[in-house]
């Protein structure tokens, strides 16, 4: 049976840590999903999610089996939505694991057949977070770096 994972998060910018991810979970899942996290009611982005979902796709033309889309709704409900039974998810340290451990509980609550699956950072990337990069986009600082894809 073909497995398939989706990636939530809130990707406000996707990162070359959670370009890491994905590519590491093509090792174990046939399919990937990208979710983004939005609800177009609360502004609150700094990204436009629109761009960020081209950028996305444009980090991954060489892989078809990954997926990009936005949602507003619950994950598990998502993942019940495109019959896939695992949640993929980065652990960079014991802030992120705190955080993990309640949300999966809940999401296993909410959709006994989900299985969420964690991946330890790799260690260069461990120290990339999306709200720093975002700081130092504010105060015009170069990001490029930190991003698998070019900003327009
Ligand atoms: P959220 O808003 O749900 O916290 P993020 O967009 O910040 O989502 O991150 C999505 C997922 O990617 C989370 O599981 C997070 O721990 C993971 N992640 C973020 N940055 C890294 C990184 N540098 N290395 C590994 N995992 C990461």
């Amino acid at each position: 049976m073909k497995k398939t994972a989706i990636f939530p998060g809130s990707f406000d910018p996707f990162t070359k840590g959670h370009e890491d991810i994905v590519l590491r979970g093509l090792e174990l899942f046939d399919h990937i999903i990208i979710g983004i996290g939005h609800n177009s009611a609360k502004h609150n982005r700094y990204f436009d999610i629109d761009k960020m979902v081209s950028y996305i796709e444009e980090a991954f033309t060489d892989h078809p089996n990954v997926s990009v889309l936005v949602y507003n709704e619950l994950t598990a409900e998502l993942a019940k939505k495109y019959d896939a039974r695992f949640l993929l998810r980065g652990l960079r340290n014991t802030t992120d694991f705190e955080y993990e451990n309640s949300i999966s509980q809940v999401n296993r609550f909410l959709n006994e057949r989900l299985e969420s699956v964690f991946l330890i950072t790799s260690p260069q990337l461990a120290a990339i977070s999306s709200s720093i990069i975002r700081e130092v986009h504010r105060y015009d600082g170069d990001i490029s770096e930190f991003l698998p894809y070019q900003l327009d």
